[in-house]
């Protein structure tokens, strides 16, 4: 039987989608969101919510004894785009908020963890198309810096201690229910909010940018697939390659007037353009294949349906 869960970071853009998806799966009693900020009404009268910083040891400890807490998934995390603003807010968000669950693992207060890393712990030197899971990884960025050294923590204390954390790289995720939370590859929503909304975008990156990008649905299957796998079939402790689609801001373009012939987008790069040129353009994701089973089912036409069908609805 599932044992309780504990979501750290809840009230963000995947934290959102995945509490709900947890509560319809495994009961909402045992799944305990918590969050600096209170989440959207759905989130707050689906189940049981607690204001935590997960940059507190003391905090989350209170909160997994009082619970009974046996797996935490952190999603509190200071993005790419905001990271480069606040280099050093980011770093301690990023670190610590790790090194307290994976020490409350340590101590056997948890038995589980799930924490996410990002296509940005890749870097400049990295090949860019069907970048595979062992590479030269150069990140140039805090957020890339914060996960490639996350990773790393994550395996040793999976070696050193046992501790059984899960993680895999999640690539730019599009989804209708929450905004994102200051990445680079929030302009993959927002074209779509503005594409209805306005009839026409200005978009931060260039037209042939082409990023790894994925459905909010795979990602939340991947990620919960991934936390029910039996343990011996896991044979990677640092993070997962996770591929779906790839595309660039034209394609995406192209792709939404389909339904709406006459939207218009323009090009305006910003600061995210320099970061967005240090990622991979698409990734090679065999061992997740391999050792659990990750098949994508959303490419960008399914995608694009389901977002503006969505949208328009609510
Ligand atoms: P988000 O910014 O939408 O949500 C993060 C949440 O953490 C917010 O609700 C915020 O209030 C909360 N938070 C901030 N500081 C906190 C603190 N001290 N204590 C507790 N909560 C705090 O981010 P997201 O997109 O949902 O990302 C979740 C995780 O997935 C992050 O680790 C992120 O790096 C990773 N990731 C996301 C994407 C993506 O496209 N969304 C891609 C790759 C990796």
């Amino acid at each position: 039987m599932q044992k309780p869960i504990l979501i750290l970071g809840a009230c963000g853009q995947i934290g959102t989608e995945l509490t709900m998806e947890l509560r319809s799966k495994y009961g909402s009693d045992i799944v305990v969101a918590s969050d600096i900020r209170e989440g959207n009404d759905t989130l707050m009268e689906s189940g049981p919510f607690e204001l935590l910083d997960a940059t507190n040891y003391e905090a989350i400890e209170d909160v997994v004894m009082h619970y009974e807490i046996d797996e935490v998934y952190l999603m509190a995390a200071m993005l790419s785009a905001t990271a480069e603003k606040f280099p050093m807010r980011a770093w301690n968000l990023n670190m610590n908020s790790l090194f307290n669950v994976l020490n409350l693992a340590k101590d056997k207060k948890i038995s589980k963890i799930f924490w996410p890393s990002s296509i940005a712990v890749f870097g400049p030197n990295t090949p860019k198309e069907n970048t595979a899971q062992n590479v030269i990884m150069e990140p140039s960025t805090v957020y890339g810096i914060s996960k490639q050294a996350g990773e790393r923590w994550c395996e040793y204390y999976f070696n050193k201690y046992g501790v059984d954390v899960r993680s895999v790289r999640y690539p730019g995720l599009i989804s209708w229910k929450t905004m994102p939370g200051g990445g680079t590859t929030d302009y993959a929503v927002e074209i779509y909010h503005k594409a209805l909304e306005e009839g026409e975008y200005k978009c931060f990156l260039d037209k042939d940018t082409k990023l790894p990008m994925m459905y909010m649905d795979d990602a939340i299957r991947a990620t919960i697939n991934l936390m029910e796998s039996p343990v011996e079939n896991l044979k990677i402790r640092s993070s997962y390659n996770l591929g779906s689609m790839s595309f660039n801001p034209e394609e995406m373009a192209q792709s939404i007037q389909k339904h709406i012939p006459d939207f218009k987008v323009t090009y305006a790069p910003d600061f995210r353009q320099q970061i967005a040129d240090s990622w991979p353009s698409s990734i090679d994701d065999t061992n997740a294949r391999k050792d659990w089973g990750w098949v994508p089912e959303f490419d960008l036409p399914a995608t694009t349906k389901e977002m503006l069908d969505n949208l328009r609805k609510h």
